[in-house]
């Protein structure tokens, strides 16, 4: 089973993407941590799009859609999970023509709904576990132990780049000029299911699996 998680940038696709991999053994793939790994470790695409995410831009379709055409090979699990990807109307067609030359399909598409003011607010506080990948927020899910991830134990709390006031705004203007016509694109093909983003983490998991049965 292959699905899209789709929303704005803090939404939550990322925790519920992680969830689903827990549980059901899906495949995560994420191309926001595809082009991190890529930045950090300093390849000369990463070194490209570096200043482009910073800024809060979409990268181009051709680099993701190479990266998510790479992993879908070369990757295998019970189902994919679409985290982050695709942005726009051309990875949206991309990724319907990879899953097709591979003989799958696309299972659904959860829409993660949540306003604009609770983005600003989930996103200003946000950091993540830098080995094992979990997600906190100052307010909302602080770590119980100051600055020790309660997942692994690990101290390398990291903040994004990109998780600033400034590339907010435009983060949120690539999702409503470039992202959000995939609702639409989605509902007219029967696939799109909405979720509330904004109730609290384990109701969204239940409404997910409900969905997915
Ligand atoms: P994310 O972790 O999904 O919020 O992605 C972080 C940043 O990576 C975005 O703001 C974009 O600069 C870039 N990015 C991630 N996924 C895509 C995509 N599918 N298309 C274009 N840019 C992307």
């Amino acid at each position: 089973m292959n699905i899209i998680l789709l929303g704005p940038p803090g939404a939550g696709k990322g925790t519920q993407a992680r969830h689903l991999v827990d549980i059901r053994g899906m495949v995560q793939l994420s191309t926001g941590d595809m082009l991190r790994a890529a930045k950090s470790s300093g390849t000369e695409m990463g070194q490209k799009v570096a200043a482009i995410m910073d800024a809060g831009k979409l990268v181009t379709d051709e680099i993701v859609i190479g990266l998510i055409e790479e992993k879908l090979t070369s990757e295998s699990g019970a189902g994919f999970i679409f985290d982050g990807f695709p942005r726009t109307l051309a990875q949206a067609d991309a990724l319907a023509a990879l899953l097709a030359k591979l003989g799958q399909s696309l299972h659904t598409v959860i829409e993660m709904r949540v306003d604009d003011d609770a983005l600003v607010k989930r996103i200003a506080g946000r950091f993540t576990c830098g080995d094992c990948g979990e997600v906190y927020h100052d307010e909302t899910k602080p770590t119980a132990a100051e600055g020790k991830c309660d997942v692994c134990g690990s101290n390398k709390m990291q903040r994004r780049a990109d998780d600033n006031a400034d590339s907010l705004r435009t983060r949120l203007m690539e999702y409503y000029k470039k992202t959000s016509p995939l609702i639409g694109y989605y509902y007219a093909k029967g696939d799109l299911r909405p979720v509330n983003g904004l109730a609290d983490i384990i109701e969204v998991q239940k409404s997910i699996e409900a969905i997915l049965g």
